[in-house]
């Protein structure tokens, strides 16, 4: 079936409508009108080459949100008018012992929401900015919140557990002090998450202008970390932080705040290396230096269904997929609260 998308054909150019295929459902798919989809900085690192490896056209988008549209036969945990979640995988070999613990994300076969091989056309995969995708129900994800949120809940699908992995994974909660740096996309959902697992939560951001922001969104204190006296008021006091920034800079600024054998966990992918930071700053402290990649399948679910409980959402701005590019722009100059998603309807036009 033939769908309207937006993507680009070459990283140098802009995104743009056209038109793609989807496959026909198969007895253990689920087929979904997409509602919405939100921008993640990923896509715009994948559209655009920086990262290695690009297959053009390139469809980005994987925090898709939606309604069920039709199941395959032998679909049992899905049906035609469920509300439904797609994140970054759709795929994977689904008997390796990562797959059998649940953790998709690490199986050396996750296909993933867009740039991966598949059978199906174009001979990779092609994301969520687009009216429809075709997923076997495995990577299908339930909702639970009331519909009126299905917008601001699609960032939830990366940014969320991209945040809430690494959170549960490394113990926040009661009695932990926990930073994010960077609050973009990931790093608003970041402070929501630690916050409402009970953590001390320490917003660290480069832009004086997201300090009461940082609050507001749960933050129990904000570090604009330019000003290095701010910084060393916490010298060695975390038990974890969480880092998302998607550019190259300092570590050895936010290793120094680790207690003994606390860890800097580094989500953010920029395009380049970050400079190696100072081995001293590991060694004294038994400090780790860790990373960390989305969330499993069932994590992925265990993560919906608490913000559900809990009664978190992704502060977004709604925007037309012709808006697509200008929404990157203003992504790279920091100029989203907090997280941009694409109204999928107005693909349509
Ligand atoms: P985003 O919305 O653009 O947020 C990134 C934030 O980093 C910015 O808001 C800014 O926060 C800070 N920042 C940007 N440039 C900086 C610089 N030069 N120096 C210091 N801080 C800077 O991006 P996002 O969607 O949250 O994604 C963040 C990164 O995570 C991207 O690289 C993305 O590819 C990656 N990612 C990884 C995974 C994973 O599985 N590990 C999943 C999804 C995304 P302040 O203004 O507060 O400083
Ligand atoms: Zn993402």
């Amino acid at each position: 079936m033939t769908v309207k998308a937006y993507g680009a054909h070459a990283g140098d150019q802009p995104l743009e409508s056209m038109d793609i295929e989807r496959r026909p459902v198969g007895p253990h798919d689920v087929q979904i009108d997409i509602a919405y989809c939100g921008v993640c900085h990923s896509d715009l690192h994948q559209v655009r080459a920086e990262w290695a490896g690009t297959l053009f056209p390139c469809v980005p988008g994987h925090e898709i949100v939606g309604r069920v549209a039709a199941v395959g036969a032998h679909v049992t945990g899905f049906a035609q008018g469920d509300l439904v979640g797609v994140g970054c995988i759709v795929d994977s070999c689904k008997h390796c012992d990562d797959c059998g613990v649940g953790l998709e994300n690490y199986c050396d076969g996750m296909i993933g929401t867009y740039n991966f091989p598949t059978p199906d056309a174009p001979g990779w995969t092609l994301g969520g900015y687009s009216q429809q995708i075709v997923v076997h129900e495995r990577y299908a994800l339930r909702i639970r919140h009331p519909e009126s949120q299905l917008a601001a809940v699609a960032p939830l699908l990366c940014a969320g557990i991209t945040t809430y992995s690494p959170l549960r994974h490394w113990n926040a909660g009661p009695g932990k002090k926990v930073g994010i740096v960077g609050i973009g996309g990931l790093g608003h959902m970041g402070i929501k998450l630690a916050h409402a697992m009970g953590a001390h939560v320490v917003a660290f951001t480069t832009s004086e202008s997201k300090r009461a922001d940082a609050l507001a969104l749960g933050a129990d204190e904000v570090v604009v970390s330019r000003n290095v006296e701010e910084m060393e008021a916490h010298a060695r006091s975390f038990d974890l932080i969480v880092n998302t920034v998607a550019a190259p800079h300092d570590l050895d600024a936010f290793l120094v705040l680790l207690k003994r054998d606390a860890t800097l966990t580094l989500v953010g992918a920029p395009a380049t290396p970050h400079p190696s930071p100072e081995v001293f700053n590991l060694i004294m402290k038994r400090r780790s230096l860790a990373g960390s990649m989305i969330g499993g399948i069932a994590e992925t679910q265990e993560m919906l269904d608490f913000c559900a409980e809990h009664g978190i959402v992704a502060d977004i701005e709604l925007i037309r997929a012709d808006e697509i590019n200008e929404a990157y722009e203003r992504m790279l100059a920091g100029d989203v609260k907090y997280r941009f998603v694409i109204d999928n309807a107005t693909l349509a036009a």
